[in-house]
């Protein structure tokens, strides 16, 4: 199960590599990639109602969570 949410965060990191140009410190990752809009969001957080996608919620969350450090920096 732990593998298989690693799987997981790390599609969620292809969004990333799916812009161009990849990396842009000064872009806001959230509402820019399609997995990051507040639709994907609200998803994410339904995970966190049941146990089997807890805690898959919980780690798609904390990339959110991470993405959403680096906009309030800027
Ligand atoms: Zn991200």
């Amino acid at each position: 199960m732990t593998y298989f949410v690693f799987i997981v965060v790390m599609f969620i990191d292809l969004d990333h590599l799916l812009a161009t140009p990849i990396f842009d410190s000064n872009r806001c990752s959230i509402n820019f990639h399609p997995l990051h809009t507040y639709y994907a969001i609200a998803v994410y957080v339904g995970f966190l109602f049941f146990k089997k996608t807890r805690i898959l919620g919980i780690g798609l969350l904390l990339h959110i969570l991470a993405d959403s450090v680096d906009c309030w920096m800027m």
